[in-house]
């Protein structure tokens, strides 16, 4: 059979190793592995999400509501905005691939920063698009800036804060930035952890209302799966000017989020109180981070996320230092696949954060 030559040199994401895989390789107890691998919320989601969830379980015979009504309502309330400016993806992962879809082709360029999330590459990739990356480790927008002048790409995305770094990028500078893009070119600001980052600081807060207001060539990525705690319900949207949702909202399959997700989401947006509690605690625990590398003298990128990541030292290796950790049950991200000798640790419960500063201790 043959297939379309441009999944050819397309790398299959690789996603944090689930649980049940560790248990069967290794045949350690669920109970003794710790996965801090996805940046998931180590606190889980809202109780009020659990009860509303198996409240609407007996209709699941049902279709979902296609018009998404409930979580639109409660979306366009939190970020003052209207219906056209909003859609809603399994996952903003799937956002990125209505957008690579609907704006790229094989004759189009996409830029993106050094090190990023890697789905820019993998979705890039099918519409058999050119990428190009800057230099610099964190985003660096003159850099950004003369590659665009440069090459005029028909998309740029920005990831703040970045994945898989967790620093982030100064809001003005961004809006300067983006004043200076010519509207035939997209730019993606990729915003999966702003909830923490806005929680740390407030100068690195960029909101869907402002971008929308300000470019008509901008478009925001938000996820339900980072700080509201839903990574299994697959829900993340996107805002944007009503004329690139319209054409995103061609490729959305019907039925892209099941009533399940849908009723999560919406309830999840009414209990702020639970999210802005794990973000206190996350950041909390992420000291304890700062204070494990200090001791090992090893670098730690300062962080606005869920996650923290530790660059090692020469005589140590990220992949062996992976499996190891592995093999004691303890699921991290190594990052040599980015190039760098650095592995990424989802900060999770005190006790999940105490097991890893054993073992890896033990290791380093
Ligand atoms: C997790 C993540 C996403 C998307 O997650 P979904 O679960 O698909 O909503 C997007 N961008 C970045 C940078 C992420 O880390």
């Amino acid at each position: 059979m043959k297939f379309n030559k441009k999944l050819q040199n397309i790398n299959t994401y690789e996603a944090g190793k689930p649980i049940e895989l560790v248990v069967r390789e290794f045949g350690i107890e669920p109970k003794d592995i710790v996965k801090l691998a996805s940046n998931e919320n180590p606190y889980g989601c809202s109780p009020k999400v659990q009860d509303a969830v198996s409240k609407i379980i007996p209709k699941m015979a049902l279709y979902p509501d296609d018009s998404m009504l409930k979580l639109k309502n409660a979306l366009t309330k939190k970020y003052e905005m209207n219906d056209e400016n909003l859609i809603i993806g399994s996952g903003s992962d799937q956002v990125i691939e209505f957008i690579m879809h609907a704006v790229a082709n094989e004759n189009s360029k996409i830029l993106m920063n050094s090190v990023t999330f890697a789905m820019y590459e993998i979705y890039a990739k099918h519409v058999g698009a050119q990428i190009l990356r800057t230099k610099s480790q964190e985003h660096n927008l003159e850099e950004f800036y003369e590659l665009y002048k440069k090459e005029n790409p028909e998309i740029i995305f920005l990831c703040t804060p970045n994945n898989p770094t967790g620093d982030a990028i100064n809001a003005d500078e961004m809006m300067k930035f983006l004043q200076k893009i010519d509207k035939n070119t997209l730019v993606v600001v990729d915003c999966a952890y702003m909830e923490y980052a806005v929680y740390k600081d407030v100068s690195k807060q960029v909101t869907p209302k402002e971008l929308i207001e300000k470019f008509e060539n901008v478009i925001y990525l938000g996820t339900f799966s980072k700080a509201y705690g839903l990574g299994g319900m697959r829900v993340g949207y996107g805002v944007s000017h009503k004329n690139i949702i319209g054409e995103l909202s061609k490729l959305r399959p019907p039925f892209n989020i099941t009533t399940l997700s849908l009723e999560a989401a919406s309830v999840a947006l009414e209990d702020e109180k639970f999210v802005n509690n794990c973000i206190a605690l996350n950041f909390d625990e992420m000291k304890r981070y700062e204070e494990f590398a200090n001791k090992q003298k090893i670098d730690i990128i300062e962080s606005y996320t869920n996650f923290v990541t530790l660059c090692l030292n020469e005589t140590q290796n990220s992949t062996q230092l992976c499996d190891a950790l592995l093999q004691k049950g303890m699921i991290v991200r190594d990052l040599n696949g980015y190039g760098m000798n650095a592995i990424r640790v989802t900060v999770g419960t005190k006790e999940q954060n105490k097991r890893f500063f054993e073992l890896a201790s033990a290791l380093l």
